[in-house]
């Protein structure tokens, strides 16, 4: 049997090595240290934010970055249907209620004129919208251009989460860079990895110490910790942090190696009639970190679950794009403003291999399958 092909899988070498065990050889191992606050002033300026918090998870910027801008119990929380739970769920901690918008129907996220309705109805309806949080989905930034001022209109903060966006741009600017804060995630499978983490960004020095001081148990400077609100362990690890430093210094050259596996793809279904590469026409300033195929089954006589089966028996992975939070059974409560497009995306939407760590081997054993599927379906 041939080895399996993984979506997106970790892209670690001797660079990697090198830092973490530098970082442990220098004694900085609990938990804090100088790979901590060197991966903070790194991000921060890739990104060109003034300050950057890390912590341990996407997730956990995203809890910390609602409860910094205010987000209470009861309060309404408007996010994008088609994104991971983390979105979701991390509203879900401080009390408030997700409210969910849906998608454009090419790239996939926030469909702004929805965002625009949302806000309107619910502050007609009297609800206290405390935050709109933005998905930059697969690396793709969300259309801040628009979403921005309809947002400030009705004076509601952004957070964004850019968890699956670091090194992607929007008109220019850097993914995590716009709104109040925003979130990056160091997941395994993300674009670069610390093993596991997250960081928080912002301009606002203010949510920043705010932010530290609540991934820290919300200590006060007292030597008996003197505490007087409700902390959280969410702060990063020097060690990992150290491998964050390592693989940022790579970054750019990881972006061109996914770039150049979703060009072969393209490749191979420029003249199929019904399919296309997800938010493709226009991805110059996407991370291209995930890589997926729209199915029109009407065209094409076929559908994104038959291409899944034929991978998968090739031992190849392959997987739907994000099922919408609309559809989730632990969501199916949660108010909504849908157009149809995140549940069509979901429906015929399929994420090929697309990491930075593939080989060339397995970019050729991928193609292959993919053109013997077609050729076999024409
Ligand atoms: C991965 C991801 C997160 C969560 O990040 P973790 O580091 O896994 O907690 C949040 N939002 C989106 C859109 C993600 O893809």
């Amino acid at each position: 049997m041939t080895d399996r092909i993984l979506m997106s899988s970790p892209d670690v070498g001797e660079v990697e090595e090198r830092f973490l065990v530098e970082a442990f050889r220098s004694g900085w191992i609990a938990p804090l240290g100088p790979d901590v606050d060197a991966f903070e002033r790194e991000v921060a300026e890739r990104v060109g934010v003034r300050h950057a918090a890390a912590l341990a998870s996407g997730t956990a910027a995203l809890h910390l970055g609602l409860l910094t801008l205010g987000v209470r119990p009861g309060d309404v929380v408007v996010t994008s249907t088609m994104t991971f739970a983390a979105t979701a769920n991390a509203i879900v901690y401080t009390g408030a209620q997700p409210y969910f918008v849906d998608s454009e129907p090419a790239g996939g996220n926030m469909d702004p004129a929805l965002l625009e309705r949302a806000l309107t109805e619910l502050t007609a309806s009297g609800a206290r919208v405390a935050a709109v949080v933005p998905v930059d989905l697969l690396g793709k930034a969300a259309d801040y251009t628009r979403i921005l001022p309809i947002a400030e209109r009705f004076g509601v903060p952004v957070l964004s989460d850019a968890a699956e966006a670091l090194g992607a741009s929007h008109a220019g600017a850097p993914a995590g860079s716009f709104g109040a804060a925003s979130a990056l995630s160091f997941n395994g499978n993300k674009i670069m990895t610390t093993s596991g983490g997250g960081m928080l960004l912002t301009d606002d020095a203010d949510i920043a110490s705010r932010v530290r001081y609540l991934s820290t148990q919300a200590r006060q400077p007292a030597v008996h910790y003197e505490h007087t609100e409700v902390g959280y362990n969410y702060r990063l690890s020097n060690l990992l942090a150290a491998l964050g430093r390592a693989q940022l210094t790579r970054l750019d050259e990881m972006i061109g190696r996914r770039r150049a596996v979703r060009e072969v793809y393209r490749a191979l279904v420029a003249d199929v009639d019904g399919v296309e590469i997800f938010g493709g026409a226009d991805d110059a300033e996407d991370n291209c970190w995930l890589t997926s195929v729209v199915v029109d089954p009407e065209l094409t006589g076929w559908t994104a679950a038959d291409l899944r089966t034929a991978l998968d028996a090739a031992n190849i992975e392959s997987r739907p794009l994000w099922k919408p939070m609309h559809l989730q059974a632990v969501f199916a409560d949660a108010p909504a403003l849908l157009n149809g497009n995140a549940q069509r995306l979901f429906e015929t939407g399929l994420t090929l291999p697309s990491g930075s760590a593939l080989s060339e081997k397995q970019i050729a054993r991928t193609a292959d399958a993919l053109d013997a599927f077609l050729g076999a379906h024409v």
